[in-house]
């Protein structure tokens, strides 16, 4: 077999791939403990899935969340406003070590930054993006949306619309949709698959609900899945794991 062939198993791989457009949320917590520095052992771990998926023909953009920072949600005290800036200053954190690892790893990767900060990465503007997606990058979307009173969940969903992906995957410590906080509450009870408006109606917290209100309206269907290694493959094949929520 020539060097140059690749191996039998790639092509067929690529068949088994549901969906070909993906954006995942990474929680803040998969890229270090609270009050941690950034983990590069857990970021490489993220690389590593993105070039499987892309082995896999899959298109992936990234979103940043930064839980381990601040969360007004957690903070609950103080000026909210500044707590919520202090959370999206804490999103841009995680971004570098990502784009670096991504970059050494031959991904071609372009961060865009949802408001103008000191930094070499541009802003966000729809054409430009537009373009290096369709061109094949990694994008990584950093800083949430940029405003206050929101959330990486929302920022997530606004960019696979504007993506236009085929699935947005929420990586979190949770393995799905529960009745309740499965880490607070022993009898919480997973639900595969659950649509959008049982999730507003129940206040489940998994996901900010005004995110759920946009995918809803957009029929933009979300999985939960825990994160942790061949589980985002897993949901780009259309696997059944975590919870769906559509
Ligand atoms: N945040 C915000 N606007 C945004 C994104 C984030 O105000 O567009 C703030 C908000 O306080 C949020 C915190 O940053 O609680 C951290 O983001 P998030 O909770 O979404 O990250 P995660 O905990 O999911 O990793």
């Amino acid at each position: 077999m020539s060097s140059r062939r690749k191996p039998a198993g790639t092509v067929k791989f690529k068949e088994f791939m549901k969906y070909k457009k993906v954006l995942i949320k990474f929680s803040g917590e998969s890229f270090g403990l609270k009050h941690k520095a950034v983990d590069l052992k857990r970021v490489q771990k993220i690389v590593d899935e993105i070039k499987k998926l892309r082995r896999a023909g899959v298109r992936a953009a990234i979103v940043c969340g930064g839980g381990n920072i601040s969360r007004w949600k957690d903070v609950k005290t103080g000026d909210r406003v500044e707590v919520d800036y202090r959370g999206i200053k804490g999103t841009l954190k995680n971004v570098r070590p990502l784009e670096k690892l991504l970059k050494k790893a031959r991904i071609p990767t372009r961060v865009y930054t949802s408001f103008i900060i000191k930094s070499n990465y541009p802003n966000f503007e729809y054409k430009k993006v537009k373009k290096d997606w369709q061109s094949g990058k990694v994008l990584i979307f950093a800083g949430g949306t940029g405003h206050p009173f929101f959330t990486t969940d929302m920022a997530a969903i606004l960019r696979s619309l504007e993506m236009d992906v085929d699935l947005f995957v929420k990586a979190t410590k949770v393995d799905g949709v529960y009745t309740a906080d499965p880490l607070k509450n022993p009898r919480a009870k997973k639900i595969n698959k659950i649509s959008y408006k049982k999730i507003i109606e129940k206040e489940l917290k998994i996901i900010d609900s005004s995110a759920v209100c946009l995918a809803w309206e957009n029929r933009l269907p979300v999985r939960i899945v825990k994160w942790e290694a061949g589980s985002i493959v897993k949901a780009a094949q259309g696997n059944n794991l975590g919870s769906l929520i559509s």
